[in-house]
């Protein structure tokens, strides 16, 4: 028998063994893996244009994601749903909405306000503040992506993860 494996533990930061966790297959650069070869993934990053699913509408870019207390994704539960956020340093399609709180952070020593698409109004996140520095979180589930590479045809989901397992020396 498998062992029991605990979907949520209690504290806000959401067990990998979540069975919704890591199931972000429609954002391609979250698996854009830093490489020796920094230039390139600059550029691929930079290409992808993040939009609002709900519209459309330009959010931010791959290229702004930052990392937050060493991870740039950060899953939480609110009310028993799992909530999977990305950290980017801007977000120029996003508007704030209401009140900045310092109420219960997720992002502890940082204030919050919410986000919503400059267009449609959907909520996209939240802006992060503290004294010292600003940045968005913003929900993967909100987000889809457009990759403009001219004459390319975008590669299977994956494949360019998968190590090399058949090269014969
Ligand atoms: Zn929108």
């Amino acid at each position: 028998m498998a062992p029991k494996k605990t979907i949520f533990d209690g504290k806000k930061h959401v067990s990998p063994d979540h069975p919704a966790y890591k199931k972000i297959d429609h954002l391609k650069y979250l698996k854009i893996e830093p490489s020796l070869f920094g230039e390139d993934d600059e550029d691929d990053l930079g290409r992808i244009l993040l939009l609002c699913a709900q519209c459309g509408h330009l959010v931010t870019k791959a290229s702004e994601k930052i990392e937050v207390f060493g991870l740039h994704e950060h899953s939480f539960t609110n009310l028993g749903y799992l909530v999977e956020v990305g950290c980017f340093r801007n977000a120029s399609g996003c508007i704030g909405t209401n009140r900045i709180s310092t109420g219960y952070s997720w992002f502890r020593g940082y204030a919050w306000q919410i986000q919503v698409c400059e267009n449609c109004y959907s909520q996209l996140g939240w802006e992060y503040i503290s004294p010292q520095e600003s940045f968005y979180g913003l929900m993967f589930k909100m987000l889809r992506e457009d990759d403009n590479r001219p004459g390319e045809n975008p590669a299977p989901d994956g494949a360019a993860l998968d190590p090399p397992e058949n090269i014969s020396k």
